[in-house]
Parts: C-alpha cells; structure tokens; sequence
C-alpha cells in the first residue's frame, strides 16, 4: 500500500498530519522522544494489517445495516493486553461472539455483521492522569500500547518500544481469527462444538436447544442437495477505539488502487467519548481515512453535535461510513436517545445505530469493584429498541465488553453474581466484562428484541 499506482490527490498527505496542530486528548507523554521518532517510523513501513478491500467490504455490510437490512453484533475486552493474547483466550472470545451471532441470525432471520473489539484493542483514555496509592502517584496506566499495569515507577512509565509490540500482537491475534474464522472452525455445522468446554447452565442449554434445531435444518438442506461453501467461514472485522496517535497515524497508508488511505490497523475505528471534540485532533484525522468508523455518543450529546458530527465525518454520506455508539446509562436513554434520532431521520445522512450498554452504567461496590449491573445492561438494551421504535429509526447493533473466559466482573444474570462473588474471578484491568455465560443471555434477549423488529 506504500507505493501507489494511482496518484495522491493535492493535500491528502499533508492533511493526514493536519491534527498535530490541534488541540488533542489522552495522549501520553513519552519520555525518550528520539525512540519515539523510532518506533513510529519502523511502524510506518510494517506490513499492513488489514486489506483496503476488506475494510471497502464492511463498508457495505454497514451500509446493509444503516438501512435496516442486517445487524451488528460488536464485542470483546475494555482493554486487551499482550498476556492473555493466549490462543485459549482468542478461541473462548471468537466462539462466544459466533455462538451470540446465531443466536441473533436465529432469532431476527436476519444477517449478523460480526466485529470483535480485537487485535488492536491496547490504548485506554483515563479520567485522571496519575493514580494514587498509599500516598504515592504515579502515572495512570493507559493500555499495554503506552505503559505497564503493575504500580511501579518504571512500568508505568510511557514506553514507545509498547508500540510495536502492539503491532505485533495484533498482527499474531488477527493471524489466529483469520484461521478460525475462514479454516473451517467457524462452519456453521460446527454450531455444537462452539459450546463444547463452556461450564453448563440454563443458558448453555438454550444454546443446545437452538443448535440441535440449526443441525436439523442443516441435515435436511444438505438431504435435498443444498451447497454448504457459504457455510464454511464467516466474515469477522476487527476494530479497536482510534485512540493513540502514535499507532494510528503510522498504521495509515495510501491504497495503491485508489490513492485513498486506509487506517490499516483495523477494519473499523471509532473514536471514543472522551476524544470526540468536534475541533480536536481525533475528529479532523479520522475524518480523513477511507475506513467505516465510529463515535461514541454519551448522555452530554445534543442534535447539533450529531448533525455537526455528520457533516465533518460523512460529507459525502457514504451509505456504512458513519456509526453511532450510543452509551446513555439505562436511566437516561429513553430521554437522550429520541432527540439525536428525530435530528438525524428525514435528513439525506443514514448513520448506523449501535447500544453501548456497557459504559453509561458502571457502579463501584463498597468493596471497591468496578463493575456494571447485568440488569442495567439489559435495561439500556431494552431502552435502545424502545427509543427507536418510538421515532421508527432501525436498532442497528451492540457494542458490548465480553470475554469467552467464566469471570466475575458483572453482577447479576443467572449465575446471580452478588458483590462478594466479584473477588472470585475478577481478572479484566481496565472495565468489567460480560462472562461467556451473561453474553449468550443477553444475545437471547436481543434475539427477542429483533424477531419483534423482523
Ligand atoms: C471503551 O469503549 O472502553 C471506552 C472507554 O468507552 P467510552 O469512550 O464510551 O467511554
Ligand atoms: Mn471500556
């Protein structure tokens, strides 16, 4: 992608450095500046992780979904680290997003457009710059891209060498969800297999149920001669929040069939609540790369800003380009959501839609658990659904923090995980996530929610 046949078109180049003379958040501060110069530079000339034709394509499937003809389903860890990029914890992540994929292909009869929040997912914004233990501060840590988790002088220290080996374990997870995906792992005639090591309860069940009805229409399509190669791999994206500069610029090359760039670290980016100032750094730079992104919309959002966000990010309304990330908190979204949608319907743009119901609704317990309630999650889920059946918008997706792994960091669900349970396995160093178990009910309760819509 470095060397284009086609020309650059006058300023794209210039302007995809055009953000460094604005005002930026949540970068950190490097320390040895002269490895950064480094790193950024070896970066820039590393093979690209993703093809622009893939991302061109997820631009489509988007576009399916803004109008209402398929769904997203987006998930994976707050922060991925490069410890647990393990091939057990890869595997448990990509069966659990397949399992809730059938569930909602099952339950809406409608495609399933399937992204995890992998390979890629290692920057965090904080609320504070430092942290403070036992009287001494020290540095917040911000993903493993940028510092270390342990509180310690030296690894929180902003360390650029974390850049590359960001890459590089992206580049080794991809690697993994491409050979599941596409070698035969993902064949929907696998559908048991994907519960099989998942510890057994009503939800699990549920699954079986669904899956034995799956193999039986499978048996019957394959007895009357149906082709199966449509069956045997699965579209998977793969997207992290566009956050560090110092990744996501060098990741950016010019496709050499069309002279556009391409945010070559992921299929799709979005840029988080905290970043999204319509004057900043992180709008102007992703306003300019080819690939579908993202914004997060929390309860301070107005219609201008959605109608301002439009026009700076889609002004040339690509059906696919645009995806809102609602994360309103299950009490507010009733009230938050219908303005932005009555703001943006019956206007030429066609955003996609997408509940985040994971970050309006954390709660720290008197034991000191940052944890979300699973009860709050639904309720968000349910309120997204209501709030567009009230203006006729169409639901377009989740976004939701999961792991495939039986942790203990959300409370509530049919396992009734209380505060004291949360100690057991509470391993995620950033926010709580959705257990394998939690994310197959929720998926049953959205497959609900769409059969309605279908
Ligand atoms: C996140 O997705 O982990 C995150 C920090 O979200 P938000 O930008 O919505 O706060
Ligand atoms: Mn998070």
């Amino acid at each position: 992608m470095t060397e284009p046949i086609v020309s650059v078109a006058p300023g794209v180049l210039e302007g995809l450095d055009a953000w460094r003379d604005l005002p930026i958040n949540q970068q950190p501060t490097w320390g040895n500046t002269e490895q950064l110069a480094r790193v950024t530079s070896e970066l820039s000339k590393l093979p690209p992780l993703v093809f622009a034709g893939e991302v061109d394509q997820l631009t489509d499937r988007l576009a399916r979904v803004a109008s209402g003809k398929a769904f997203l389903l987006q998930g994976g860890d707050c922060a991925e680290t490069f410890d647990s990029a393990t091939a057990d914890k890869i595997r448990n992540r990509v069966k659990t997003i397949l399992q809730m994929a059938v569930v909602l292909t099952y339950g809406a009869s409608m495609p399933i457009v399937k992204m995890g929040r992998m390979a890629g997912q290692f920057a965090k914004p904080r609320s504070s710059d430092t942290e403070t233990r036992d009287g001494v501060t020290l540095p917040a840590y911000r993903g493993d891209i940028v510092n270390g988790y342990d509180f310690t002088p030296e690894s929180r220290e902003a360390d650029p060498n974390r850049i590359v080996r960001g890459y590089h374990t992206a580049a080794s997870t991809l690697n993994l969800i491409r050979a599941f995906t596409q070698g035969g792992f993902a064949d929907l005639r696998e559908v048991h297999s994907w519960n099989k090591g998942f510890a057994e309860n009503p939800a699990n069940k549920r699954y079986e149920t669904l899956a034995k009805d799956i193999d039986r229409a499978i048996k019957f399509m394959a007895a009357a001669g149906a082709d199966f190669d449509s069956l045997k791999r699965v579209e998977f994206y793969a997207s992290h929040e566009g956050l560090l500069m110092d990744y996501e610029r060098p990741m950016t090359r010019i496709d050499s069939r069309t002279g556009n760039p391409y945010n070559t670290s992921a299929h799709f980016v979005w840029i988080g609540e905290r970043t999204r100032d319509l004057d900043g750094a992180h709008i102007d730079f992703f306003s300019r790369i080819s690939n579908p992104i993202g914004v997060k919309l929390g309860p301070s959002t107005t219609p201008d800003m959605v109608r301002r966000l439009i026009d700076i990010l889609d002004p040339n309304r690509i059906p696919g380009r645009l995806t809102f990330i609602t994360r309103m908190g299950a009490g507010v979204i009733r009230d938050a959501l219908p303005p932005l949608l009555e703001a943006v319907k019956g206007t030429d743009a066609l955003p996609v839609w997408v509940s985040d119901p994971m970050h309006g609704n954390g709660i720290t317990t008197p034991n000191g658990y940052k944890t979300r309630r699973f009860d709050d999650v639904v309720d968000e889920v349910t309120g997204f659904f209501e709030a567009h059946r009230v203006v006729g918008t169409f639901p377009g997706g989740i976004h939701v923090e999961l792991t495939g792994d039986d942790v203990t960091e959300c409370l509530g669900g049919s396992e009734m995980i209380d505060e004291a349970t949360l100690a057991s396995r509470y391993e995620s160093l950033c926010d709580p996530r959705l257990n394998h178990t939690q994310s197959l009910e929720l998926a049953f309760l959205v497959a609900e929610e769409l059969a309605v819509i279908a």
